[in-house]
């Protein structure tokens, strides 16, 4: 968790940050953004409009730890069911960008939840609950720390890729900020974290998430090199398509999340 001092600041500032915004978006504003009127077309396939922003949410921990990193798996269920009360339907990450890419269509509401680091108790807790509501993940690993304690060991995720619920790809092998890496370093975190997974998991690997949100743009042709079709920062707003394939933004779950109403207009920039 040392390593993950950044990101705590990070989550502090964001808390401070979404108290204001919220009273300067008017109702009309969050219906327009995000309309949630037609529920005729809920359960209806569609072919995603690439000007349409979708909501890619990131978690970490689902445990009972005290921290802004960690929901607890009550709340996580809640969450879970609110957003499927709200129409919504989890997809993977590598489904929006087939989507994306080629057309294929989606739920007419598609939702992405993503876990970053793999930890244990995305296989404890929320595995169990992904299954009851049928509920697709991507899980961004660190491959270097697989079967160590508290994280997910390779017998949990061969169980979770073959449910067909969960997406598993590189988060890195030591979780670096990538910025300060040589292209050797950067091509070995990339290389051999997609070489491992794709071994042992009998799949292709093509997305990835920044360790810490951290990126440079000098990155961008190497990773496509490499087959990876998409990367995640941490930067706080729905994900758009405008935002470039390397440089997507997602939404930061709080513990204190619920997505009752209105799950995700309120989120903004930071
Ligand atoms: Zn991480």
């Amino acid at each position: 968790m040392i390593k993950h001092l950044g990101t705590y600041v990070c989550s502090l500032l964001a808390g401070v940050w979404l108290i204001f915004p919220i009273a300067h978006l008017s109702q009309k504003t969050l219906e327009t953004r995000f309309s949630y009127a037609n529920h005729d077309l809920m359960q209806t396939a569609i072919q995603l409009n690439r000007s349409e922003p979708v909501p890619v949410l990131m978690y970490h921990s689902i445990s009972f730890e005290k921290s802004p990193l960690c929901v607890s798996p009550k709340q996580f269920e809640i969450q879970l069911r609110n957003l499927l009360k709200h129409g919504f339907t989890p997809i993977t990450a590598r489904d929006l960008f087939r989507a994306w890419d080629t057309g294929m269509k989606l739920p007419s509401r598609p939702v992405v939840l993503t876990f970053d680091d793999g930890y244990q108790d995305n296989y404890t807790h929320a595995f169990p609950i992904l299954k009851k509501y049928k509920a697709k993940a991507t899980l961004f690993v660190i491959t270097g720390s697989i079967g160590k304690p508290r994280y997910l060991n390779w017998g949990q995720l061969e169980i979770m890729e073959r449910s067909g619920l969960v997406d598993v790809e590189s988060h890195t092998v030591t979780h670096p900020d990538v910025r300060h890496l040589t292209r050797k370093q950067f091509y070995y975190e990339l290389a051999e974290s997609k070489r491992v997974l794709e071994t042992r998991l009998h799949k292709k690997v093509c997305m990835f998430a920044y360790p810490y949100g951290k990126y440079t743009k000098k990155w961008f042709p190497v990773l496509s090199a490499m087959g990876y079709q998409a990367a995640f920062t941490t930067k706080n707003r729905l994900t758009e398509y405008a935002q470039g394939r390397y440089s997507l933004k997602r939404l930061r779950v709080f513990p204190h999340d619920t997505f009752s109403h209105f799950p995700f207009e309120d989120r903004v920039d930071f």
